[in-house]
């Protein structure tokens, strides 16, 4: 009975070192061989079709089988028709091509499933996310009483700014101990200003945190989509005036659709006029600390109070990686709290629960750790660059051509355009209309065809396509097919819209 157990578990026992090295290596096997014949990055499939043939293989079974059974579903289902997104022709989102130092450090993570809230259960790791924690800090240029913690990415960390914005906002102004107390009767004063091009999840921690959607103001951007000084002065101003509480600043750096930049250095000044918090949602601009050319873009990040960083964007580490960071390690008071059999107070060890809002929590720092070992900052940095140079030629290529109409100059290297239509509607209003249509038809026939995936987004309720080109192997000539298909769908679809104008007209 015993042996039964033996080939599930890493032990000492031969066949259980036998069965893992069999199964990693068929593993990386199977992987390997679909690498070296993709084609493209995604095969489309209908929720009907495919899982005909795949139902039974989607029920659990009274009895297990072995791997060489299931070998088939996962290269038919699973491999077949996950997105590639280390294939260059995936430049949709934020959504990065793992490094394969990341990938190594994953299996060591997972096999020894070390967790991190409490030091007794990650006696090294515990401070080897805190050794990277502290690079990090380093490279931000924050004093060393400055910390961090990692997290499951952007969400969780804007979500721990702002919960720390309010806590310390209500602990200094209004004498209210949130975390003890609950919010205090003036909470639904309590205002936090961000652009209208910040990430949802600034609202959405406001709701959770129980100030509400409605407690975040949108502040207007100017024409590189940055925050407007101008607005954002007048909106604290305004709403002080009128008796609320402006608590928190959130200024994006690297916005996700276009990665333009708030200035940290106007918004310090305000901030400190009406002592509020700056959060700085980094998320995406965070791999610019490593950069050659571009670093003085994120000089300014130092000013900010607590910062976001998402390493699984532009620092290519398998999902989930992220950082959360403070520039007072002493702000973690607001959210620590002892239990007494994971990290009772007296203890003198590390317990990186306590800078954290998660309890069991993975080895993430291990991967950023083998990573920077491995490449080095120097590659790493020049890897940055190169993509955003390659989004620049992208955009520089775009500018020449007048059937696409490029809506940003590339900070980052995302890079935001659109089919623009030959004039077949009557009224502007009826262009927009179509010209809305077909670029929403030519993102999702693209996926459907599954060469080049590319995202779409909106800006001033006009449909727009999008490129974000983290991947540093996307060259031109890529891109230029990408453009030329681009072209190609939207005459066709423009045609059959023509058509079926002129039918109505008849009619
Ligand atoms: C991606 C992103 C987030 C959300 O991060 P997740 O890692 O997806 O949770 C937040 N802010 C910005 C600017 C982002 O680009």
């Amino acid at each position: 009975m015993e042996q039964d157990y033996q080939q599930w578990f890493l032990s000492k026992d031969n066949q259980s070192v036998r069965t893992y090295k069999q199964l990693m290596n068929q593993s990386i096997e199977m992987i390997s061989n679909y690498y070296e014949t993709i084609e493209k990055p995604y095969h489309h499939w209908e929720l009907e079709d495919r899982f005909e043939h795949f139902n039974d293989e989607m029920t659990f079974k009274e009895n297990g089988r072995a791997f060489a059974e299931l070998k088939k579903s996962i290269e038919q289902l699973v491999l077949r028709h996950s997105l590639h997104i280390s294939h260059t022709g995936a430049m949709a989102h934020l959504h990065c091509p793992p490094a394969i130092p990341a990938l190594v450090a994953e299996v060591f993570i997972t096999a020894l499933n070390q967790s991190m809230d409490s030091w007794d259960q990650s006696p090294i790791a515990t401070y080897i996310e805190d050794a990277v924690i502290k690079e990090c800090v380093k490279q931000i240029g924050y004093e060393e009483t400055a910390s961090g913690v990692f997290t499951s990415g952007g969400t969780q960390s804007n979500y721990m700014g702002m919960l720390l914005a309010r806590n310390d906002y209500c602990k200094r102004k209004l004498k209210a101990n949130v975390q003890e107390e609950g919010l205090p009767p003036e909470a639904n004063k309590l205002r936090i200003f961000c652009s209208e091009k910040a990430h949802f999840t600034v609202q959405q921690s406001a709701a959770q945190l129980g100030l509400g959607m409605n407690a975040v103001i949108p502040v207007k951007t100017n024409e590189r989509y940055e925050m407007c000084m101008d607005d954002l002065c007048a909106k604290v101003e305004l709403s002080k005036e009128s008796g609320e509480l402006p608590m928190a600043i959130v200024a994006t750096i690297g916005t996700t659709d276009f990665g333009s930049i708030d200035s940290l250095h106007d918004i310090h000044q305000l901030a400190a006029t009406y002592d509020m918090w700056i959060h700085a949602d980094a998320a995406y601009g965070g791999g610019l600390l490593f950069s050659k050319a571009n670093r003085h873009l994120v000089q300014e990040l130092k000013l900010a109070d607590s910062i976001t960083i998402d390493f699984h964007k532009w620092f290519y580490q398998p999902i989930s990686c992220g950082a959360f960071f403070v520039k007072a390690e002493t702000a973690f008071q607001h959210i620590q709290l002892y239990a007494d059999y994971l990290n009772p107070e007296e203890d003198e060890h590390l317990h990186l629960v306590n800078r954290s809002i998660q309890t069991t929590k993975r080895f993430d720092a291990l991967k950023v750790w083998l990573t920077f070992q491995m490449m080095g900052t120097s590659a790493f940095g020049k890897l940055i660059d190169q993509t955003i140079q390659n989004a620049r030629q992208l955009a520089g290529y775009l500018q020449e051509n007048s059937m696409v109409k490029v809506m940003n100059e590339p900070m980052m290297n995302a890079v935001v355009f659109k089919y623009q239509c030959k004039r077949i509607a009557k009224s502007a209003e009826n262009q927009k209309y179509i010209e809305n249509k077909i670029n929403t038809m030519i993102q999702q026939q693209l996926y459907e065809k599954g060469t080049y995936i590319i995202a779409k987004t909106k800006v001033n309720q006009e449909a727009c396509l999008k490129v974000t080109m983290l991947n540093p192997m996307i060259e031109l000539e890529n891109l230029k097919q990408l453009i030329k298909e681009v072209i190609q769908l939207g005459n066709e679809l423009e045609q059959k819209e023509e058509a079926l104008r002129e039918c109505a007209t008849i009619s």
